[in-house]
Protein backbone atom coordinates (compact mmCIF):
# COMPACT_ATOMS: atom_id res chain seq x y z
CA UNK A 1 0.00 0.00 0.00
CA UNK A 2 1.41 3.33 -1.56
CA UNK A 3 0.25 5.57 1.64
CA UNK A 4 1.71 2.81 3.97
CA UNK A 5 5.28 2.88 2.74
CA UNK A 6 5.23 6.81 1.41
CA UNK A 7 8.70 8.61 3.19
CA UNK A 8 6.59 11.94 4.30
CA UNK A 9 9.62 14.65 4.68
CA UNK A 10 9.33 18.89 4.54
CA UNK A 11 11.93 21.11 4.12
CA UNK A 12 11.29 24.61 5.53
CA UNK A 13 12.53 27.51 3.26
CA UNK A 14 12.70 27.20 -0.98
CA UNK A 15 15.80 28.66 -1.30
CA UNK A 16 18.58 26.79 -2.88
CA UNK A 17 19.27 24.92 0.16
CA UNK A 18 15.41 23.45 -0.04
CA UNK A 19 15.03 22.80 -3.73
CA UNK A 20 18.74 20.88 -3.81
CA UNK A 21 17.72 19.10 -0.32
CA UNK A 22 14.08 17.94 -1.95
CA UNK A 23 16.05 17.18 -5.25
CA UNK A 24 18.22 14.69 -3.32
CA UNK A 25 15.52 13.04 -1.03
CA UNK A 26 13.49 12.61 -4.07
CA UNK A 27 15.75 10.21 -5.53
CA UNK A 28 14.03 7.72 -2.87
CA UNK A 29 11.33 6.26 -4.73
CA UNK A 30 9.01 6.27 -1.35
CA UNK A 31 9.64 9.37 -0.86
CA UNK A 32 6.88 12.46 -0.59
CA UNK A 33 8.79 15.89 -0.26
CA UNK A 34 6.49 19.49 1.18
CA UNK A 35 8.38 22.59 0.76
CA UNK A 36 7.25 25.10 3.03
CA UNK A 37 8.35 28.99 2.28
CA UNK A 38 6.98 32.31 4.16
CA UNK A 39 7.00 34.35 0.98
CA UNK A 40 4.23 33.29 -1.54
CA UNK A 41 6.68 32.98 -3.91
CA UNK A 42 9.73 30.44 -3.84
CA UNK A 43 13.23 30.32 -4.80
CA UNK A 44 14.73 32.63 -1.97
CA UNK A 45 17.56 35.03 -2.49
CA UNK A 46 18.16 33.50 -6.16
CA UNK A 47 15.00 35.67 -6.56
CA UNK A 48 15.09 38.21 -3.79
CA UNK A 49 19.53 38.13 -3.50
CA UNK A 50 21.12 37.86 -7.14
CA UNK A 51 21.25 40.82 -8.62
CA UNK A 52 19.28 42.10 -11.43
CA UNK A 53 21.50 42.37 -14.16
CA UNK A 54 23.19 38.82 -13.62
CA UNK A 55 20.11 36.62 -15.35
CA UNK A 56 22.04 33.89 -16.15
CA UNK A 57 22.57 33.25 -12.41
CA UNK A 58 19.12 32.76 -11.81
CA UNK A 59 19.01 29.80 -14.59
CA UNK A 60 19.44 27.69 -11.88
CA UNK A 61 15.25 28.76 -11.15
CA UNK A 62 14.69 26.00 -14.48
CA UNK A 63 16.17 22.59 -12.01
CA UNK A 64 13.93 23.76 -9.26
CA UNK A 65 10.82 23.88 -11.09
CA UNK A 66 11.88 20.87 -12.68
CA UNK A 67 12.26 19.59 -8.87
CA UNK A 68 8.62 21.16 -8.03
CA UNK A 69 7.01 19.53 -11.01
CA UNK A 70 7.81 16.19 -9.53
CA UNK A 71 4.69 13.66 -8.66
CA UNK A 72 6.06 13.19 -5.33
CA UNK A 73 6.76 16.95 -4.33
CA UNK A 74 4.79 20.09 -3.07
CA UNK A 75 5.42 23.90 -2.73
CA UNK A 76 3.28 25.32 -0.02
CA UNK A 77 3.91 29.16 -0.11
CA UNK A 78 2.74 31.79 2.31
CA UNK A 79 3.39 29.83 5.41
CA UNK A 80 5.51 30.70 7.59
CA UNK A 81 7.10 27.93 9.89
CA UNK A 82 7.65 29.14 13.68
CA UNK A 83 3.75 31.38 13.41
CA UNK A 84 1.67 29.69 11.23
CA UNK A 85 3.13 26.08 11.96
CA UNK A 86 5.18 25.06 14.54
CA UNK A 87 8.85 23.15 14.43
CA UNK A 88 7.22 19.94 16.64
CA UNK A 89 4.14 20.25 14.76
CA UNK A 90 5.95 19.41 11.42
CA UNK A 91 7.75 16.54 13.13
CA UNK A 92 4.64 14.67 14.56
CA UNK A 93 3.22 14.99 11.07
CA UNK A 94 6.79 13.93 9.00
CA UNK A 95 8.99 11.17 9.37
CA UNK A 96 11.84 13.66 8.89
CA UNK A 97 12.05 17.54 8.98
CA UNK A 98 14.71 19.79 7.32
CA UNK A 99 15.31 23.14 8.19
CA UNK A 100 16.37 25.31 5.05
CA UNK A 101 15.32 28.84 6.29
CA UNK A 102 18.72 30.85 5.21
CA UNK A 103 19.45 33.08 6.91
CA UNK A 104 17.30 36.69 6.76
CA UNK A 105 19.20 38.96 9.52
CA UNK A 106 21.92 41.62 8.58
CA UNK A 107 24.66 41.78 11.37
CA UNK A 108 24.80 44.95 12.88
CA UNK A 109 27.59 47.33 12.76
CA UNK A 110 27.12 48.09 16.74
CA UNK A 111 28.91 51.32 16.51
CA UNK A 112 26.83 54.99 17.46
CA UNK A 113 24.88 56.68 14.97
CA UNK A 114 23.63 53.43 12.86
CA UNK A 115 20.11 54.50 13.59
CA UNK A 116 20.42 57.68 12.03
CA UNK A 117 18.36 57.94 8.61
CA UNK A 118 20.59 57.56 5.64
CA UNK A 119 22.09 54.37 7.38
CA UNK A 120 20.73 51.01 5.50
CA UNK A 121 21.55 47.58 5.48
CA UNK A 122 22.89 46.32 2.04
CA UNK A 123 20.35 43.66 2.51
CA UNK A 124 17.33 45.74 2.98
CA UNK A 125 19.12 47.70 0.06
CA UNK A 126 19.02 44.47 -2.06
CA UNK A 127 15.79 43.04 -1.10
CA UNK A 128 14.41 46.46 -2.10
CA UNK A 129 15.66 46.48 -5.82
CA UNK A 130 14.67 43.13 -5.99
CA UNK A 131 11.14 43.60 -4.48
CA UNK A 132 11.18 41.52 -1.26
CA UNK A 133 8.24 42.56 0.19
CA UNK A 134 9.20 43.67 3.45
CA UNK A 135 11.54 46.12 1.95
CA UNK A 136 9.87 47.88 -0.93
CA UNK A 137 9.08 50.74 0.97
CA UNK A 138 12.84 51.60 1.88
CA UNK A 139 13.16 54.21 -0.78
CA UNK A 140 16.89 55.16 -0.11
CA UNK A 141 18.04 58.48 -0.20
CA UNK A 142 20.01 58.91 -3.32
CA UNK A 143 20.18 62.78 -3.03
CA UNK A 144 23.96 62.99 -2.10
CA UNK A 145 26.79 62.72 -4.27
CA UNK A 146 28.93 59.89 -2.05
CA UNK A 147 27.82 56.65 -0.80
CA UNK A 148 29.66 54.54 1.56
CA UNK A 149 29.44 50.77 1.61
CA UNK A 150 30.61 49.07 4.93
CA UNK A 151 32.08 45.87 3.61
CA UNK A 152 34.31 44.28 0.70
CA UNK A 153 32.21 41.19 0.08
CA UNK A 154 30.46 39.94 -3.44
CA UNK A 155 27.24 41.94 -1.97
CA UNK A 156 28.85 45.27 -1.09
CA UNK A 157 29.95 44.96 -5.18
CA UNK A 158 26.69 43.97 -6.18
CA UNK A 159 25.53 47.02 -4.25
CA UNK A 160 28.12 49.16 -6.08
CA UNK A 161 27.50 48.18 -9.06
CA UNK A 162 24.06 48.81 -9.18
CA UNK A 163 24.52 52.49 -7.60
CA UNK A 164 26.33 53.63 -10.45
CA UNK A 165 25.37 51.53 -13.57
CA UNK A 166 23.86 53.94 -15.75
CA UNK A 167 20.10 53.01 -15.10
CA UNK A 168 19.42 52.55 -19.19
CA UNK A 169 21.74 49.41 -18.72
CA UNK A 170 19.10 47.87 -16.17
CA UNK A 171 15.98 48.81 -18.10
CA UNK A 172 15.77 45.16 -19.40
CA UNK A 173 16.37 43.38 -16.33
CA UNK A 174 14.05 42.31 -13.65
CA UNK A 175 14.61 45.54 -11.49
CA UNK A 176 11.45 46.48 -9.99
CA UNK A 177 10.07 49.58 -11.08
CA UNK A 178 9.79 51.66 -8.08
CA UNK A 179 13.78 51.13 -7.61
CA UNK A 180 15.01 51.77 -11.17
CA UNK A 181 12.73 55.60 -11.17
CA UNK A 182 14.68 56.23 -7.77
CA UNK A 183 17.92 54.67 -9.73
CA UNK A 184 17.17 57.49 -12.50
CA UNK A 185 16.95 60.65 -9.88
CA UNK A 186 20.36 59.29 -8.01
CA UNK A 187 22.62 61.68 -7.74
CA UNK A 188 25.70 59.63 -6.29
CA UNK A 189 28.69 59.96 -8.20
CA UNK A 190 30.63 57.80 -5.77
CA UNK A 191 30.71 54.75 -4.21
CA UNK A 192 33.41 53.91 -1.28
CA UNK A 193 33.70 50.53 -0.68
CA UNK A 194 35.62 50.56 3.35
CA UNK A 195 37.26 47.60 4.59
CA UNK A 196 39.31 46.45 8.05
CA UNK A 197 42.27 44.72 6.44
CA UNK A 198 44.14 44.81 3.09
CA UNK A 199 43.67 43.97 -0.54
CA UNK A 200 44.74 40.68 0.04
CA UNK A 201 41.30 39.95 2.38
CA UNK A 202 38.99 41.16 0.08
CA UNK A 203 36.11 38.97 0.29
CA UNK A 204 34.60 39.36 -3.61
CA UNK A 205 35.37 37.04 -6.46
CA UNK A 206 37.40 38.09 -9.77
CA UNK A 207 34.09 38.01 -12.01
CA UNK A 208 32.76 40.69 -9.35
CA UNK A 209 35.63 42.67 -9.65
CA UNK A 210 36.32 42.82 -13.44
CA UNK A 211 32.50 43.72 -13.58
CA UNK A 212 33.28 47.06 -11.62
CA UNK A 213 36.81 48.20 -13.57
CA UNK A 214 34.67 47.67 -16.87
CA UNK A 215 31.54 49.41 -16.07
CA UNK A 216 30.19 51.74 -18.41
CA UNK A 217 31.01 55.70 -17.09
CA UNK A 218 32.89 54.68 -14.02
CA UNK A 219 36.31 54.78 -13.05
CA UNK A 220 38.43 52.85 -10.03
CA UNK A 221 39.87 55.00 -7.49
CA UNK A 222 42.42 52.92 -5.85
CA UNK A 223 45.45 54.06 -3.85
CA UNK A 224 49.17 52.81 -4.69
CA UNK A 225 50.55 52.96 -1.40
CA UNK A 226 48.23 50.25 -0.57
CA UNK A 227 49.90 47.49 -2.41
CA UNK A 228 53.26 48.49 -1.54
CA UNK A 229 55.41 45.08 -0.86
CA UNK A 230 52.01 43.06 -2.43
CA UNK A 231 54.04 41.55 -5.38
CA UNK A 232 56.44 39.44 -3.40
CA UNK A 233 53.27 38.58 -1.00
CA UNK A 234 50.88 37.24 -3.73
CA UNK A 235 53.60 34.01 -4.81
CA UNK A 236 52.49 32.24 -1.50
CA UNK A 237 49.25 33.06 -1.68
CA UNK A 238 46.75 30.13 -3.62
CA UNK A 239 45.88 30.77 -7.19
CA UNK A 240 42.27 32.18 -7.11
CA UNK A 241 43.37 34.58 -3.98
CA UNK A 242 46.54 34.86 -6.70
CA UNK A 243 44.74 35.71 -9.70
CA UNK A 244 41.95 38.20 -7.97
CA UNK A 245 45.38 40.16 -6.39
CA UNK A 246 47.08 40.67 -9.57
CA UNK A 247 43.72 42.05 -11.34
CA UNK A 248 43.54 44.86 -8.39
CA UNK A 249 47.89 45.27 -8.35
CA UNK A 250 47.51 45.94 -11.88
CA UNK A 251 44.69 48.10 -12.21
CA UNK A 252 45.90 50.20 -9.12
CA UNK A 253 49.19 50.39 -10.51
CA UNK A 254 49.76 50.59 -14.17
CA UNK A 255 49.20 52.96 -16.33
CA UNK A 256 46.15 52.49 -18.32
CA UNK A 257 46.51 52.22 -22.40
CA UNK A 258 45.19 55.04 -24.48
CA UNK A 259 41.51 53.86 -25.40
CA UNK A 260 40.98 52.89 -21.39
CA UNK A 261 42.54 56.18 -20.19
CA UNK A 262 40.06 58.05 -21.89
CA UNK A 263 37.47 56.39 -20.73
CA UNK A 264 38.07 56.91 -17.38
CA UNK A 265 38.94 60.75 -17.95
CA UNK A 266 35.26 60.79 -19.70
CA UNK A 267 33.45 58.76 -16.76
CA UNK A 268 31.47 60.79 -14.77
CA UNK A 269 30.75 57.97 -11.86
CA UNK A 270 33.33 56.42 -9.71
CA UNK A 271 34.29 53.94 -6.85
CA UNK A 272 36.96 53.14 -4.74
CA UNK A 273 38.34 50.48 -2.09
CA UNK A 274 39.29 52.05 1.01
CA UNK A 275 41.46 49.32 3.09
CA UNK A 276 42.67 49.45 6.07
CA UNK A 277 39.93 51.41 7.71
CA UNK A 278 37.49 49.97 10.46
CA UNK A 279 34.61 52.09 11.19
CA UNK A 280 33.71 53.56 14.17
CA UNK A 281 30.71 55.61 14.24
CA UNK A 282 28.14 57.09 11.78
CA UNK A 283 28.64 61.30 11.85
CA UNK A 284 25.22 62.94 12.12
CA UNK A 285 24.38 66.60 10.01
CA UNK A 286 24.72 69.72 11.78
CA UNK A 287 21.13 68.99 12.50
CA UNK A 288 21.80 65.83 14.05
CA UNK A 289 18.47 64.35 11.75
CA UNK A 290 20.84 62.23 9.66
CA UNK A 291 23.85 60.47 8.36
CA UNK A 292 26.66 62.89 7.05
CA UNK A 293 29.32 60.92 7.14
CA UNK A 294 31.10 57.64 8.59
CA UNK A 295 33.77 58.21 11.14
CA UNK A 296 36.94 55.05 10.27
CA UNK A 297 39.98 54.27 12.48
CA UNK A 298 43.06 53.73 10.67
CA UNK A 299 44.08 49.83 10.78
CA UNK A 300 47.51 48.35 10.16
CA UNK A 301 47.32 44.29 9.93
CA UNK A 302 48.93 41.62 12.62
CA UNK A 303 49.43 38.03 12.29
CA UNK A 304 49.42 35.98 9.01
CA UNK A 305 46.97 34.29 6.50
CA UNK A 306 44.17 33.50 7.70
CA UNK A 307 44.62 34.46 11.33
CA UNK A 308 45.39 38.33 9.97
CA UNK A 309 43.49 40.98 12.38
CA UNK A 310 43.55 44.67 11.97
CA UNK A 311 44.24 46.32 14.56
CA UNK A 312 43.39 50.02 14.97
CA UNK A 313 46.92 52.07 14.62
CA UNK A 314 45.55 55.42 16.68
CA UNK A 315 44.66 57.67 13.43
CA UNK A 316 41.08 58.37 12.95
CA UNK A 317 39.55 59.66 9.86
CA UNK A 318 35.96 61.04 8.43
CA UNK A 319 34.71 60.39 5.43
CA UNK A 320 31.52 62.56 4.49
CA UNK A 321 28.48 60.99 2.35
CA UNK A 322 24.82 61.08 2.08
CA UNK A 323 23.94 57.41 2.40
CA UNK A 324 25.68 54.60 4.71
CA UNK A 325 24.88 51.04 3.79
CA UNK A 326 26.59 48.24 6.18
CA UNK A 327 27.23 45.06 3.89
CA UNK A 328 29.74 43.38 6.98
CA UNK A 329 27.45 40.08 6.97
CA UNK A 330 23.96 38.20 6.96
CA UNK A 331 22.61 36.26 10.06
CA UNK A 332 20.03 33.28 11.00
CA UNK A 333 17.42 34.08 13.33
CA UNK A 334 16.75 31.18 15.79
CA UNK A 335 13.06 29.85 14.08
CA UNK A 336 10.99 27.65 17.33
CA UNK A 337 11.87 27.49 20.69
CA UNK A 338 12.19 23.50 20.49
CA UNK A 339 15.15 23.76 18.02
CA UNK A 340 18.48 24.07 19.40
CA UNK A 341 20.21 27.63 18.11
CA UNK A 342 23.77 28.96 18.49
CA UNK A 343 23.26 32.72 18.42
CA UNK A 344 26.80 33.94 18.49
CA UNK A 345 27.64 31.63 15.35
CA UNK A 346 24.45 32.18 13.84
CA UNK A 347 23.53 28.88 13.06
CA UNK A 348 21.96 25.64 14.30
CA UNK A 349 24.27 23.00 15.71
CA UNK A 350 24.73 20.15 13.76
CA UNK A 351 27.33 17.13 12.25
CA UNK A 352 26.66 17.16 8.80
CA UNK A 353 23.49 18.39 8.53
CA UNK A 354 21.96 16.32 11.91
CA UNK A 355 20.55 19.13 14.13
CA UNK A 356 22.33 18.34 17.82
CA UNK A 357 20.36 16.48 20.00
CA UNK A 358 17.10 15.72 17.81
CA UNK A 359 16.90 12.82 15.86
CA UNK A 360 14.56 13.42 12.52
CA UNK A 361 15.37 16.73 12.25
CA UNK A 362 18.04 18.35 9.63
CA UNK A 363 19.65 21.27 8.60
CA UNK A 364 20.98 22.70 5.10
CA UNK A 365 22.64 25.68 3.21
CA UNK A 366 23.04 28.96 4.60
CA UNK A 367 21.31 28.29 8.24
CA UNK A 368 23.58 25.09 8.56
CA UNK A 369 27.23 26.56 7.37
CA UNK A 370 26.64 29.91 8.11
CA UNK A 371 25.88 32.98 5.42
CA UNK A 372 28.69 32.54 3.17
CA UNK A 373 28.92 30.69 -0.39
CA UNK A 374 27.57 31.21 -3.64
CA UNK A 375 24.62 28.59 -4.61
CA UNK A 376 26.76 25.65 -5.81
CA UNK A 377 28.27 25.56 -2.23
CA UNK A 378 24.84 25.63 -1.15
CA UNK A 379 24.20 22.56 -3.60
CA UNK A 380 27.08 20.46 -2.36
CA UNK A 381 26.33 20.94 1.12
CA UNK A 382 22.34 20.36 0.72
CA UNK A 383 22.99 17.08 -1.29
CA UNK A 384 25.32 16.01 1.73
CA UNK A 385 22.35 16.88 4.03
CA UNK A 386 20.06 14.68 1.48
CA UNK A 387 22.37 11.86 2.07
CA UNK A 388 22.34 11.86 6.08
CA UNK A 389 18.61 11.59 5.64
CA UNK A 390 18.43 8.72 3.84
CA UNK A 391 21.56 6.82 5.84
CA UNK A 392 19.59 7.54 8.27
CA UNK A 393 16.52 5.82 7.26
CA UNK A 394 18.25 3.15 5.97
CA UNK A 395 19.65 2.53 9.89
CA UNK A 396 16.45 2.45 10.84
CA UNK A 397 17.00 6.01 12.77
CA UNK A 398 13.56 7.38 11.57
CA UNK A 399 10.20 7.14 13.11
CA UNK A 400 8.98 3.67 11.37
CA UNK A 401 4.50 3.31 10.60
CA UNK A 402 2.93 5.31 8.22
CA UNK A 403 2.79 9.81 8.28
CA UNK A 404 -0.25 12.15 7.38
CA UNK A 405 2.31 14.55 5.95
CA UNK A 406 0.52 17.16 4.38
CA UNK A 407 -2.72 16.55 5.57
CA UNK A 408 -2.47 16.94 8.96
CA UNK A 409 -0.77 20.10 8.67
CA UNK A 410 -3.53 21.21 5.39
CA UNK A 411 -6.15 20.94 8.55
CA UNK A 412 -4.05 23.03 11.38
CA UNK A 413 -3.35 25.67 8.93
CA UNK A 414 -6.85 25.73 7.29
CA UNK A 415 -8.18 26.18 11.21
CA UNK A 416 -5.86 29.08 11.57
CA UNK A 417 -7.25 30.81 8.21
CA UNK A 418 -3.73 30.23 6.62
CA UNK A 419 -4.16 29.86 2.48
CA UNK A 420 -1.10 27.99 1.03
CA UNK A 421 -0.05 29.36 -2.48
CA UNK A 422 0.43 25.53 -4.28
CA UNK A 423 3.44 25.88 -7.07
CA UNK A 424 0.60 25.88 -9.84
CA UNK A 425 -0.38 28.68 -7.98
CA UNK A 426 3.49 30.65 -8.57
CA UNK A 427 3.04 29.50 -12.36
CA UNK A 428 -0.11 32.13 -12.25
CA UNK A 429 1.78 34.75 -10.54
CA UNK A 430 4.91 34.29 -12.58
CA UNK A 431 3.31 34.18 -15.99
CA UNK A 432 1.85 37.61 -14.57
CA UNK A 433 4.79 38.81 -13.85
CA UNK A 434 6.41 37.78 -17.48
CA UNK A 435 3.14 39.42 -18.87
CA UNK A 436 3.41 42.87 -16.94
CA UNK A 437 7.15 43.06 -18.15
CA UNK A 438 6.59 42.60 -21.49
CA UNK A 439 5.55 45.74 -22.68
CA UNK A 440 8.77 47.31 -21.24
CA UNK A 441 11.28 44.86 -22.73
CA UNK A 442 11.98 43.57 -18.91
CA UNK A 443 12.09 39.62 -18.20
CA UNK A 444 9.38 39.51 -16.16
CA UNK A 445 8.15 43.29 -13.71
CA UNK A 446 7.55 41.75 -9.93
CA UNK A 447 4.80 41.31 -7.89
CA UNK A 448 5.90 43.25 -4.64
CA UNK A 449 2.62 43.84 -2.95
CA UNK A 450 1.66 39.85 -1.00
CA UNK A 451 -1.68 41.29 -0.71
CA UNK A 452 -2.21 41.50 -4.42
CA UNK A 453 -0.65 38.13 -5.14
CA UNK A 454 -3.09 36.55 -3.24
CA UNK A 455 -6.28 38.50 -5.06
CA UNK A 456 -4.89 37.07 -8.37
CA UNK A 457 -4.75 33.79 -7.09
CA UNK A 458 -8.32 34.78 -5.71
CA UNK A 459 -7.32 33.30 -2.15
P1 LIG B 1 17.89 31.41 1.03
O1 LIG B 1 18.14 31.53 -0.42
O2 LIG B 1 17.85 32.66 1.83
O3 LIG B 1 16.50 30.64 1.21
C1 LIG B 1 15.84 30.56 2.45
C2 LIG B 1 14.33 30.57 2.24
O4 LIG B 1 13.66 30.25 3.46
C3 LIG B 1 13.78 31.91 1.78
O5 LIG B 1 12.95 31.75 0.66
C4 LIG B 1 12.98 32.40 3.00
O6 LIG B 1 11.88 33.22 2.65
C5 LIG B 1 12.54 31.08 3.61
N1 LIG B 1 12.20 31.19 5.04
C6 LIG B 1 12.83 31.91 6.00
N2 LIG B 1 12.25 31.76 7.19
C7 LIG B 1 11.20 30.92 7.00
C8 LIG B 1 10.20 30.39 7.86
N3 LIG B 1 10.18 30.70 9.17
N4 LIG B 1 9.25 29.57 7.33
C9 LIG B 1 9.27 29.27 6.01
N5 LIG B 1 10.19 29.74 5.15
C10 LIG B 1 11.16 30.55 5.63
N6 LIG B 1 25.26 33.07 -5.13
C11 LIG B 1 25.66 32.84 -6.41
O7 LIG B 1 26.04 31.70 -6.72
N7 LIG B 1 25.66 33.83 -7.35
C12 LIG B 1 25.25 35.11 -7.06
O8 LIG B 1 25.26 35.99 -7.93
C13 LIG B 1 24.80 35.38 -5.73
N8 LIG B 1 24.37 36.61 -5.39
C14 LIG B 1 23.97 36.86 -4.11
C15 LIG B 1 23.54 38.15 -3.77
C16 LIG B 1 23.13 38.43 -2.48
C17 LIG B 1 22.68 39.83 -2.14
C18 LIG B 1 23.15 37.41 -1.50
C19 LIG B 1 22.73 37.70 -0.09
C20 LIG B 1 23.58 36.14 -1.82
C21 LIG B 1 23.99 35.83 -3.13
N9 LIG B 1 24.44 34.56 -3.48
C22 LIG B 1 24.83 34.32 -4.78
C23 LIG B 1 24.50 33.44 -2.49
C24 LIG B 1 23.24 32.54 -2.56
O9 LIG B 1 22.11 33.37 -2.64
C25 LIG B 1 23.17 31.62 -1.32
O10 LIG B 1 24.28 30.73 -1.38
C26 LIG B 1 21.90 30.78 -1.24
O11 LIG B 1 20.75 31.52 -1.58
C27 LIG B 1 21.69 30.19 0.15
O12 LIG B 1 20.57 29.34 0.08
P2 LIG B 1 19.57 29.04 1.29
O13 LIG B 1 18.50 28.22 0.70
O14 LIG B 1 20.33 28.55 2.46
O15 LIG B 1 18.97 30.49 1.74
Amino acid sequence: DIQEKTLQICVVGSGPAGFYTAQHLLKHPQAHVDIYEKQPVPFGLVRFGVAPDHPEVKNVINTFTQTAHSGRCAFWGNVEVGRDVTVPELREAYHAVVLSYGAEDHRALEIPGEELPGVCSARAFVGWYNGLPENRELEPDLSGDTAVILGQGNVALDVARILLTPPEHLERTDITKAALGVLRQSRVKTVWLVGRRGPLQVAFTIKELREMIQLPGARPILDPADFLGLQDKIKEVPRPRKRLTELLLRTATEKPGPEEAARRASASRAWGLRFFRSPQQVLPSPDGRRAAGVRLAVTRLEGVGEATRAVPTGDMEDLPCGLVLSSVGYKSRPVDPSVPFDSKLGVIPNVEGRVMDVPGLYCSGWVKRGPTGVIATTMTDSFLTGQMLLQDLKAGLLPSGPRPGYAAIQALLSSRGVRPVSFSDWEKLDAEEVARGQGTGKPREKLVDPQEMLRLLGH
